[in-house]
């Protein structure tokens, strides 16, 4: 957290932390609702571009963008893989590197997608925030089928993602179901 960088009475630099996001203390204005505002702006952006850089996302275009255009490119791949394993019979889905793609990209598109709606990023539309949300609950299924739980602890533990997923898309979006 940085210091305020407001000045005292007696022409000191004020010694408070600076409200995180903006440039002075809750003493020095950073309660006012233009300020916080700002801040949480500034915070947004700054998570937007940790993810950019975590995902090796383009740099040379605004952070929230990149975020958009790798959740675009990595729901194209999704939906590539999945095209490919279409019409193949179950059986031969086994140990097949098409399958192992198709959820390697799913567990991409879950992360970018998180990282997109943690960040705020515009254009994450609650359609969008709803896809994300499906794309998690498929990978976060899969991990459980990997398990051995019994029918009883497997529910559960859909239950308390489906939760978890519903409070991260908002709650305009409880009403919908996964
Ligand atoms: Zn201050």
């Amino acid at each position: 957290m940085s210091q305020c960088k407001a000045t005292n009475r007696q022409g000191n630099r004020c010694g408070r932390s600076a409200v995180p996001g903006a440039t002075v203390c809750n003493m020095h204005g950073g309660k006012a609702p233009q300020v916080q505002a700002k801040a949480a702006e500034r915070l947004l952006e700054a998570q937007a571009t940790a993810y950019v850089q975590r995902f090796g996302g383009r740099t040379d275009i605004d952070p929230p963008t990149a975020l958009l255009e790798l959740v675009q490119a990595k729901r194209a791949e999704v939906g590539y893989w999945a095209e490919q394993l279409a019409d193949r019979e179950p059986e031969s889905l086994i140990g097949a590197p098409e399958l192992a793609l198709l959820h390697k990209s799913q567990d991409q598109l879950a992360s970018y997608s998180v990282g997109s709606l943690r960040a705020g990023v515009n254009g994450t539309t609650s359609d969008n925030a709803m896809q994300a949300a499906r794309t998690l609950f498929t990978v976060m299924q899969r991990a459980i089928d990997q398990l051995g739980l019994t029918a009883d602890q497997r529910q559960r533990a859909l239950n308390v993602i489906a939760r978890e997923l519903d409070a991260l898309v908002g709650p305009e979006h409880g009403e919908d179901d996964l």
